[in-house]
């Protein structure tokens, strides 16, 4: 089967030479081992941080071996008790055709009660981000204006939609295209958004919350985040997310110029991991699953299909060529 790997740390924009798709020979199962064959692969802005060296909160991807990431596939081969053959499972073996691996690092998925895809996406890692952001990080409730950026993306998309049902005040959204903007108030029912390329965010961002922010869900950074600071009330929340504006920096970026607002609001700002939010997945998947079946919750995936297009459909997620989760079909 093949499977990509990483080559050489990448130095600003990742580019082909650091990578090499390579054929591998699969692996039958050893005791307590699964093999599966993938059906999904995701793709996510968190993997540029693991192509570097510098120490973060996962390590980084060893060069010259398989990237990794999470995926959903078919168990084609099990020397485990309790997972059988034709089983699917979503795991952290992507980047590959083929992966095996202890059977205690995959989670049964039922297909017949979601698509496989949603397992990554609306239903997966990105929407649970969504939610335990929102609701816990950003401490959001009723009444609460609402601001996010990368809101036509996986996570943002459903950060907008989660705050409208939970009864927002107002829920305004930052994106990359006119298209993304038209589907946000269209599709998703955000009272109002803007294109970030159109013009300076503070301004935008005043013009469609005029009455400022409550809660900013920050996947962005940079113009972003001091733009939110600027609209932000009193007692507001900023939940950052993710920075995706600085991921292929090469230098640091220098921080928001105003924060001595968060003086006079008693604002606060506030990172978080969706891996310590493991606790909310019973509630989240509850919660998320009712409203895709009442279909007041809306979602796309961008899909590309095969894994010799496995970077370049990352690649794409960092330029913004994505509309919701981008996932990679085999
Ligand atoms: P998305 O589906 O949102 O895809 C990324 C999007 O970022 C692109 O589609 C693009 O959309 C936008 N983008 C790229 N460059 C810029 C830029 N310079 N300025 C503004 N927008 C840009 O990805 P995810 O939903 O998977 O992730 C969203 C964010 O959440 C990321 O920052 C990610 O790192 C973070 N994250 C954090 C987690 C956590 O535990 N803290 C977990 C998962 C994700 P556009 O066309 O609008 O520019």
């Amino acid at each position: 089967g093949r499977e990509w790997r990483l080559l050489s740390r990448p130095v600003g924009w990742p580019k082909a030479e650091d990578f090499e798709l390579a054929e591998a020979p699969v692996r039958q199962p050893g005791p307590g081992e699964v093999l599966v064959r993938n059906a999904y692969v995701s793709v996510d802005p968190y993997m540029r941080g693991r192509m570097s060296a510098a120490k973060s909160y996962v390590a980084p991807f060893e060069l010259g071996k398989a990237m990794q990431g999470g995926a959903v596939g078919e168990v084609i081969a099990s020397a485990a008790e309790g997972v059988a053959v034709g089983d699917h499972v979503l795991h952290f073996g992507g980047w590959r055709e083929y992966a095996t691996f202890d059977a205690r690092q995959a989670v049964k998925v039922d297909p017949a009660a979601a698509p496989l895809s949603a397992y990554l996406g609306v239903l997966g890692m990105t929407g649970l981000t969504a939610y335990a952001g929102l609701l816990r990080t950003a401490a959001f409730k009723e009444g609460d204006a609402v601001f996010v950026s990368g809101a036509a993306g996986a996570v943002g998309s459903q950060v907008g939609q989660i705050a409208r049902l939970k009864g927002a005040s107002r829920v305004i959204g930052s994106a990359g295209s006119d298209d993304k903007v038209k589907l946000l108030v269209e599709e998703y029912g955000f009272d109002a958004a803007f294109n970030y390329k159109n013009g300076p965010v503070a301004e935008q961002l005043r013009a469609a919350a005029p009455d400022g922010v409550d809660v900013y869900f920050d996947n962005v950074g940079g113009d972003h985040l001091e733009a939110a600071i600027g609209s932000l009330n009193e007692g507001g929340r900023i939940a950052v997310c993710g920075m995706i504006s600085v991921y292929n920096n090469t230098e640091a970026t220098p921080g928001p110029k105003n924060l001595a607002r968060l003086i006079q609001t008693r604002g606060r700002i506030e990172g978080f991991l969706v891996n310590d939010h493991q606790d909310l997945q019973p509630e989240f998947v509850r919660e998320v699953g009712a409203w895709l079946r009442a279909g007041t919750l809306k979602h796309r995936e961008t899909v590309v299909e095969g894994i010799e297009n496995n970077l370049e459909a990352f690649l794409g997620v960092l330029r913004g060529d994505n509309t919701g989760k981008m996932i990679v079909k085999l």
